[in-house]
Parts: C-alpha cells; sequence; structure tokens
C-alpha cells in the first residue's frame, strides 16, 4: 500500500449534495475524511471497496459529516477516530476516540496535520494536510458568522477540497437578517433550526437586535449552555457575554402559546420540539414558520414551504462565492475541487476561480 500514489478519493460529497465522505491515501496511510448520513434521512456513502482504514478524521458534529458511523466494523475496520473535544462528547462511547486540536499542529500517524476554527459549527475545524504541495479539506466552512469563530487558511495547498454548498450565491450574511427581520418584528414566529449551528447565531442575532422575547426548546437550551463549557473555544472574541445574557433571558416555549421568537431542533422539522409543534400548528394560522437551510427532499420543511403553509428565508452558514476566491488566493492551489455543490456549478466555479483547474473527477492524485 506504501507504494500507492498519494491520492484523493470523491466517495461522496461532490457533484451532488450528499453524505460527507471522502478517502485520503498519503504517506502509506488510509485516512477516511468524515463519515456521513443524508441531507435525506438514510442516504449513505458506497463504501464496498473501500476497505480498512487506518484512521477516522472528523471535521464537526453535523450528520452529514458524522452520521455514518454505523459503517466502521466489519467494512472499514475499527480505526481510532479524530476529533476535537466538542465533536467527540456527541460520539457513540465504543469507539477509538484521538484528540484533534481546534487550532494549531498535530499529527495523525506520522503525518503532519493544521487545523483551524471553521465558523461554523461548535468543535468544527478545517484540516490541513503535509502531503504533496499540502491538501485543504475545509469541512464545512463560513467566513461571515457573528458566533463561530473562524481561523483563515493560510498554509499553501496544491490541492484543496472546498465546501462550496452555495455555489454562486454571494449575499452577505447581512442581507439574510433584512429577509428575515420583518418576521421577527410581527411575530409570533417559528424558526426551525439545528441547535449545533445556526440555531444559536440565529438567535444571538435576534438577541443583539434588541428582541428579547426569545423562546427555545431543550436542544437549544443545551447547545446554549455548552458555550460556557466545552463549546466556548468555538466562540468569536466578544461573542461570550452576550451568549450568557441571551442563555438567561430564554425562555421555554409553550406549545399552548406561541408567541414571540421561537427557536427549535430538527430544522427540517422531521424529529425532535419541531416535529410536534409543526404537527400541531401547521393548519393554523399562526405562528409563522421560516426555514433558514437547506430544504431536504421528503422533510415536513419541504412539503411546508412548497404549500405555502411555511417560508424560506436563507441563513449563511456556508462560504458565499466571494469568500471561496478569497480563500483560493490565500492558499494558492493548483486544483480545487468543489463539494457539496451540484455538478451544475462546476463551469461557474471555473470561471471565477481561473487559471486554478477544478475538477469533480472521482479520483484525484496529490
Ligand atoms: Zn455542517
Amino acid at each position: 500500500m506504501g507504494n500507492e500514489p498519494d491520492s484523493l478519493r470523491l466517495i461522496s460529497g461532490v457533484g451532488a449534495k450528499g453524505p460527507a465522505c471522502f478517502l485520503l491515501q498519503a504517506a502509506g496511510k488510509r485516512l477516511l475524511l468524515d463519515l456521513g448520513e443524508g441531507p435525506p434521512p438514510g442516504m449513505l456513502p458506497d463504501l464496498d471497496g473501500i476497505g480498512p482504514l487506518d484512521a477516522l478524521i472528523l471535521t464537526h458534529g453535523h450528520k452529514d459529516h458524522v452520521g455514518g458511523l454505523s459503517l466502521l466494523g466489519e467494512k472499514l475496520g475499527q480505526p481510532p477516530v479524530y476529533a476535537t473535544t466538542s465533536v467527540a462528547c456527541a460520539l457513540p462511547m465504543n469507539l477509538n476516540v484521538r484528540p484533534l486540536p481546534s487550532g494549531g499542529d498535530t499529527d495523525v500517524l506520522g503525518i503532519a496535520v493544521t487545523t483551524g476554527r471553521n465558523g461554523h459549527a461548535p468543535g468544527g475545524v478545517w484540516l490541513h494536510f503535509s502531503v504533496g504541495g499540502g491538501f485543504l479539506y475545509t469541512g464545512d466552512w463560513s467566513a461571515e458568522s457573528i458566533l463561530y469563530a473562524y481561523d483563515p487558511p493560510a498554509k499553501p495547498a496544491a490541492t484543496a477540497l472546498v465546501d462550496c454548498s452555495y455555489g454562486g450565491y454571494d449575499k452577505p450574511i447581512a442581507a439574510c437578517w433584512i429577509e428575515l427581520k420583518p418576521f421577527v418584528e410581527r411575530g409570533p414566529l417559528l424558526l426551525p433550526v439545528p441547535a449545533n449551528g445556526r440555531g444559536p447565531e440565529i438567535a444571538l442575532e435576534i438577541f443583539r437586535r434588541g428582541f428579547t422575547e426569545i423562546f427555545v426548546d431543550e436542544a437549544m437550551r443545551d447547545a446554549l449552555g455548552r458555550f460556557a463549557t466545552t463549546d466556548r473555544h468555538s466562540l468569536r472574541v466578544g461573542a461570550a457575554e452576550d451568549i450568557a445574557r441571551l442563555t438567561a433571558a430564554a425562555k421555554p416555549i409553550d406549545a399552548a402559546r406561541p408567541r414571540g421568537v421561537m427557536l427549535a431542533a430538527s430544522a427540517d422539522g422531521s424529529s425532535g420540539a419541531t416535529a410536534r409543534l409543526l404537527a400541531q400548528w401547521q393548519h393554523t394560522a399562526e405562528p409563522a414558520i421560516v426555514f433558514t437551510g437547506y430544504l431536504t427532499p421528503g422533510t415536513p420543511a419541504e412539503r411546508l414551504v412548497k404549500s405555502g403553509r411555511g417560508q424560506f428565508v436563507r441563513w449563511n452558514v456556508h462560504p458565499r462565492l466571494s469568500d471561496v476566491v478569497v480563500l483560493a488566493r490565500a492558499i494558492k492551489p493548483q486544483t480545487v475541487i468543489p463539494a457539496f455543490c451540484d455538478r451544475a456549478q462546476l463551469a461557474l466555479l471555473a470561471d471565477k476561480l481561473a487559471p486554478v483547474r477544478v475538477t469533480m473527477e472521482r479520483t484525484v492524485g496529490l
């Protein structure tokens, strides 16, 4: 195996929205980068023929990056799983977890790895590997978050696998607030959100704008509480104090009395408090229901927006096109592989990143 050329195999997550899963073969090691499920519930990467791994490395704890852990074992062996403390806390107990720093230099089985905070989720990181001319995997990332700290990658990387979820979309997060604001002002409003992602961030934005009638479910309350402990290192400078005030001000949602702005998980309405609340409120005129993330096919989110009972207002948690261009200028890649967007975005991205080679080929040499 040590004689094989260094390469990156795009198992899933490139060419169409799907679970993140990539195989990095370098320095004689086989490292799997993320192992997700979804977004559509039950969608798993095809791991036939992948064989035993030397390690699994996780960028963050969202289901489309960690939801496929049940596939370890028979097909992939029981490799060590590298994850930051925040991400490791939510993983099953039976894994052989090894720590990954949320920022700085480390070593994974003899390969030098640099990480930095991804501005996207608690404990979330991007990964830079000192293999070939340098290889960067961003995982999901955002340069705009008011809550999650982002450490821009700076090390040169000849090859970069980059979250381009939004393709050519380029509106700033300030424009998201302008669209969301009328719903917040009008109230009552239900925002189905991921508690370990944009949920606390949107709550913080609303709170900072002076709206204090904020109601949260258990998942959101737990997530807010973790910013005082395990997830504190993921906060942007200046956010800790406001998050503490928000946590103290937020009240529990009363299903019998919709009021103010209510934030509850899950984001697509298929589970958690939102599944119960949507069942109760889908046929009533109030509250307004606004979804802010990817409308997963076959979920209540998609159904309610299609029927007109729900609205969609995007809240940026992935990079805009201009953020991707800034990243590419910093790391000077020869090859960029856009991840988590449709193949139809390839030509546009190639044009904007020229003269960089932009590819979605299944296997890329490093
Ligand atoms: Zn994510």
